[in-house]
Formats: C-alpha cells, structure tokens, sequence
C-alpha cells in the first residue's frame, strides 16, 4: 500500500499509465492534492528535499520507493561510526575530553574488533528500545495500530541516522577531533531522525522528542555497559 506524501493517508495507486511515456498523477481522497508528485521529480531534487528535512520527501522515501537495499546503510552507519570511535580512542591529546562526554568509555581498549562490537551494540539497543517505546505507545493508540509497521520504523531509524554519514567528512578533512564539527553533525543527525520518526509514526514533536531522547540514553548506557564489561572481562583474564 502506497501513502499520499502529503498527509500521509493510505491510497491503492499513486498513477495510472497509459502508455510507457505518458502517466497521470493520482490525487489523495483525503487531502485532494497530488499523491505523491515526487514520482516526476529528479532524483536530485528529491535529495535535495530530504536534506532540507522535508517531510514530504521523507515519505516518498520510506513509503513509496522500492528500498531493498537499506541494510547496506546499516553497514556503512556502523563502519563510519564505528572508524570515528576507532579514531577518538588512538588519539590521547587532551582535546577529545569534551567529546567523550557523548562518546564511549574507550581508556585503555583502542581493539579495532572490540569497538565494532561496542558500536553494533550500542546502535542495535538504541534501534530495539525505540521499536519496543513506539509499539507500547501504538499499542494504546486509539486509532488502528495495525497500519503502522516494524519495518518502516526500522527504516526510518536508519534512513535518519544517516547524517552520522556527515563523520566521513570529518574523517577526510581530519577534524575529527573538533567539538563544534560533531555537535553541528550530532545535532543534524538528531534533526533527521526526528523527521523520520515523526513521519514513520505518525507522533508530535513533543512524543517523538521523548522517544528518541530514551534511546540517546540507552545508547551512552549500552556504549559505558559494554566498555565496562570488556574491563571486567580483561581483568579476569
Ligand atoms: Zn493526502
């Protein structure tokens, strides 16, 4: 099923072809505006909306585009962050001390493995307790709960976490290590996944700023839990 980027209703086609070159666009029943008029535009274009946090663009996105290949983000998320956190812990000038504030307990535990491993739990629990907030809150929405799915939620979780994409910037021109530069790419990502989630789950600004702030602080906790642990297990050992 197919849903009007404009406010969001579901609708059973988005055009009707009459011949290989000629479409006619589809309006929604519920807002009499086009469906979804992002099918004519160019790719570049719809780039370019999704940057200026466009929900529209967003929806077009997660609900009428064949996205099979969004697992493959996923993996270049988690190598991107996970090269960023690699880079924060080989450094150990004093300038990275305002950073580890957001970022993971690292001292002493710079193993390349070891941070993947850190990064992919933080990320998979901060991805499982938004999925787990949303469907209690679904669960006591009034309104059929049943046209929401997992899937899209999921997608949009990765969807908005791809301004931590904005890391590679980082990485190339070597400010890594700068405050400003991550707080601006924090602050983006943040950004995005609000639109995203807000789109995806049909909630107010407000809801969805509470959500998201309880998965920020499940992922420092999983990221100092599995630091933590890591230690526990070196000094067993
Ligand atoms: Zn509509």
């Amino acid at each position: 099923m197919y849903h009007c980027v404009n406010c969001g209703a579901e609708v059973a086609e988005l055009y009707t072809r009459y011949c290989p070159n000629v479409l006619k666009l589809l309006k929604c029943d519920q807002c009499n505006h086009m469906a979804d008029k992002y099918i004519e535009y160019d790719p570049v274009i719809i780039l370019v909306d999704l940057i200026l946090l466009d929900k529209r663009a967003y929806r077009h996105l997660l609900y009428n585009c064949d996205l099979k290949p969004w697992w493959k983000l996923v993996i270049i998320i988690w190598l991107v962050e996970s090269f960023r956190n690699l880079s924060l812990c080989n450094d150990n000038e004093n300038n990275t001390g305002t950073l580890k504030t957001f970022q993971h307990n690292f001292d002493g535990y710079c193993n390349l493995y070891l941070i993947l491993f850190k990064t992919a739990f933080s990320l998979a629990a901060y991805v499982v307790i938004v999925i787990i907030f949303t469907k209690i809150k679904w669960f006591f929405y009034v309104k059929n709960p049943n046209k929401y799915s997992t899937t899209h939620l999921s997608k949009a979780i990765v969807i908005g976490g791809s301004g931590k994409l904005l890391g590679l910037l980082e990485i190339t021109w070597g400010h890594i290590f700068l405050a400003p530069h991550y707080l601006l790419i924090l602050g983006y990502t943040l950004l995005c996944w609000l639109t995203a989630y807000s789109v995806v789950s049909n909630s107010g600004k407000l809801e969805s700023i509470v959500v998201l702030g309880i998965g920020t602080l499940v992922y420092i906790y999983a990221s100092n839990f599995s630091a933590t642990m890591f230690e526990s297990l070196e000094l067993m050992y």
